[in-house]
């Protein structure tokens, strides 16, 4: 079995990237799961704080390993946007793969020193463990936002980004390149997109040499990921969408069955509208040209 520090250095090799997407019950695990497995290729699980505390830090990791287990299939846990020691230690312990260690908000120098703290002391917990730092601001929230203008978040340089990971040997980068958290309306009818610093993002990886996340993908133009993609963006977090697609599928499954009471009657319509949103994307995300 690959771990996931293999599976990265494939797709950084590759020039593509893996799909993270983010789960809070068994019906969204379904959806990534099976399109992961139909399309044969190495898949990210994520869990926020709020995510572990509804499912359970430890049954969930039990969840993920025993699918890990039976299909001899590459599927990755990590603990998304953790904010404190404690959080990070209990996936550690848990045996997540990676944890995002989220100390953003913070002032550059207490993010790092903080962040450095918890990468010794997540190692320490597992050797194999990989530890994501972030820096930039990219929002919060993987909800649908009112239209208008968004807020003007801080972009990382490459600078700082190169300075934040020789302080904090810190395995994976989030920076931030003209990404945010959630969707504003008009990206859920389509009208609008996201883009990217392309330039920025081929900038942070030429300084820092290590796997870049790229976090809020949701409702980013396709063309604009290709090209982070390209550029050293090696994981993509998608979140929002599948959530559109959770909600929309549960609704269509309630209302075409309309007294029925057998949740596994009901929700299979839930699994399938995440599962084409994440095949979608995984398409996307591991075709090697860019378009
Ligand atoms: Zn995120």
């Amino acid at each position: 079995m690959r771990t996931l520090s293999q599976a990265l250095a494939q797709v950084q090799k590759e020039r593509v990237a893996i799909g993270h997407f983010n789960i809070a019950d068994l019906v969204l695990l379904k959806g990534v799961v099976t399109a992961a497995r139909e399309l044969n290729v190495p898949v990210l699980v994520g869990a926020s704080e709020g995510e572990r505390n509804f499912m359970g830090t430890r049954q969930l990791a039990a969840v993920v390993n025993s699918l890990r287990e039976e299909y001899d299939f590459p599927i990755f846990l990590n603990a998304d946007h953790t904010h404190s020691l404690p959080k990070a230690v209990e996936a550690a312990k848990a045996g997540f793969d990676a944890v995002v260690f989220d100390l953003s908000t913070l002032h550059f120098e207490e993010n790092a020193k903080q962040t450095k703290n918890a990468v010794e002391a997540l190692k320490s917990i597992n050797p194999a463990i990989l530890v994501e730092g972030e820096i930039g601001d990219i929002g919060s929230g993987y909800e649908i936002h009112e239209d208008g203008p968004g807020p003007a978040g801080k972009l990382t340089s490459a600078s700082e980004a190169q300075q934040f990971v020789e302080a904090t040997r810190i395995d994976i980068l989030a920076p931030a390149v003209g990404n945010a958290h959630g969707m504003r309306r008009s990206m859920v009818t389509g009208q609008e997109r996201k883009h990217l610093d392309i330039d920025r993002i081929r900038e942070i990886k030429a300084a820092t040499g290590i796997p870049l996340t790229l976090h809020g993908g949701s409702g980013t133009a396709d063309k604009d990921l290709k090209m982070a993609i390209h550029a050293g963006i090696n994981i993509v977090h998608i979140n929002t969408e599948i959530r559109l697609a959770w909600r929309q599928g549960l609704e269509y499954g309630l209302s075409q069955r309309e007294d029925e009471v057998v949740p596994y009657k009901i929700l299979p319509a839930a699994v399938a509208s995440v599962q084409q949103v994440v095949s979608s994307r995984l398409s996307l995300f591991t075709s090697p040209q860019v378009r």
